[in-house]
C-alpha cells in the first residue's frame, strides 16, 4: 500500500503525519512553527518529513499551508500567517525531502479529506466551510478539488455579508468571517465583557477575570458547559453562518455543506441556528431540494490527511 506524508502549516505548529490509502494516520510528529522565518520554516518542514520518511517508506508528501497557492501547486503567492510571498516552497523542499512535493491550500486539503474519507463522501458537490481563525473554504465537484483559474478560488471567509461592515484583516469591510470564525467569538466575548461584566460573568471566569485572555476556545468551552452567554454568542453566530451558506447555495446548489474547524466543536449549539437562518434565507426555499449541513469528521487532521492522498493522487 503506497503510503503518503501531509504537512499541515499552522501559525504556531507544524503537523505532520503518514497517511495510508483509506486517510488512516498511522504515525505523526508535531514541531513549533519558527515565528516568519522562511529558510527556518522549511528546515523544520524538511525535518519533519525526514523523522516520518526514516521510520516509513513514502511515495510522496502533501504541504498544506493557509494561504494563497498558485495553480502549479508549487508557489505560494501569499500567506497571512508566516512570511511567504511569492516562495517556490515546493522547489525549496525538493532537495531535502527526494520525493516529489505538492503544495496545497490547507483548507482545499481538508475539504478533499472530508469528500474522500470523511463526512462527504459519495457526494456529488461538496462544499466545505472550516471555521478557525478566519473562514477557510473548499469545494469539490464531480471528484474533481476546484480551485479556480489561478488556484485561489473558494476564499468564502471574504465574502461581503455586511456593506461598510467590520474591518477584515483582507482590507475589506463586512467579510463574513468577521462575523463567523474564531476571531468573531472572542471579539463578541470581550466586547460582552466590557459592556455587561454580569452577564459575562461565567465567561471572565474562564478567563481568570482577564479581558485578553478570552478567546475563541473559551467560548466554545463555556458555551458546552451550558453558559447562557456563550450561547448566545453561538446563536448569532450561527445564524451569520447559515445566512452565508445560503449566498454560497444561491452560486453553488451544493449536495452537501461540511463545517469543521475549532469553532464547530461546539456542535448542535452552532449548527441548529445556522440550519434555521439558512432554510429562512434560502433562495427559491419550499421549492428546491435543499443542501444538508453536517459537521465535519475528520478533526484536526483533516488538513493532513488531505494533502498526503491529493499528493498521492497526483504522482
Ligand atoms: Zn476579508
Amino acid at each position: 500500500m503506497a503510503l503518503a506524508i501531509g504537512v499541515d502549516i499552522g501559525g504556531t505548529k507544524v503537523l505532520a503525519g503518514v497517511v495510508d490509502e483509506d486517510g488512516a494516520v498511522i504515525d505523526t510528529t508535531r514541531r513549533l512553527t519558527p515565528g516568519h522565518d522562511v529558510a527556518e520554516t522549511e528546515a523544520v518542514i524538511a525535518d519533519a518529513v525526514s523523522e516520518l520518511s526514516g521510520r516509513h517508506q513514502v511515495a510522496a508528501v502533501g504541504i498544506g499551508a493557509a494561504g494563497w497557492i498558485a495553480n502549479d501547486r508549487a508557489t505560494v503567492l501569499f500567506s497571512p500567517h508566516l512570511a511567504w510571498r511569492n516562495e517556490p516552497l515546493r522547489d525549496a523542499l525538493a532537495d531535502a525531502i527526494g520525493v516529489p512535493v505538492v503544495v496545497e491550500n490547507d483548507a482545499n486539503a481538508a475539504a478533499w479529506a472530508e469528500y474522500r474519507f470523511g463526512a462527504a463522501r459519495d457526494c456529488p458537490v461538496a462544499v466545505m466551510v472550516t471555521l478557525g481563525t478566519g473562514i477557510g473554504g473548499g469545494l469539490v465537484v464531480a471528484g474533481v478539488l476546484y480551485r479556480g483559474a489561478y488556484g485561489v478560488g473558494c476564499e468564502y471567509g471574504h465574502m461581503t455579508v455586511v456593506p461598510d461592515g467590520r474591518r477584515c484583516a483582507c482590507g475589506n469591510r463586512g467579510c463574513w468571517e468577521m462575523y463567523a470564525s474564531g476571531t468573531a467569538l472572542a471579539r463578541d466575548a470581550r466586547e460582552l465583557a466590557d459592556i455587561s461584566p454580569v452577564a459575562a460573568h461565567q465567561l471572565m471566569k474562564l478567563a481568570d477575570g482577564e479581558v485578553e485572555l478570552l478567546t475563541g476556545p473559551l467560548v466554545t468551552q463555556a458555551a458546552r458547559e451550558g453558559d447562557p452567554a456563550a450561547i448566545e454568542i453561538y446563536t448569532t453566530m450561527g445564524r451569520w453562518l447559515g445566512r452565508g451558506l445560503a449566498n454560497l447555495a444561491a452560486v453553488i446548489d451544493p449536495t452537501v455543506f461540511v463545517i469543521g474547524g475549532g469553532v464547530s466543536e461546539a456542535g448542535d449549539l452552532l449548527l441548529a441556528p445556522a440550519q434555521q437562518a439558512f432554510s429562512e434565507s434560502l433562495t427559491g426555499r419550499g421549492f428546491r431540494p435543499v443542501a444538508e449541513v453536517r459537521l465535519a469528521e475528520l478533526g484536526p487532521q483533516a488538513g493532513l490527511v488531505g494533502a498526503a492522498d491529493l499528493a498521492r493522487r497526483r504522482h
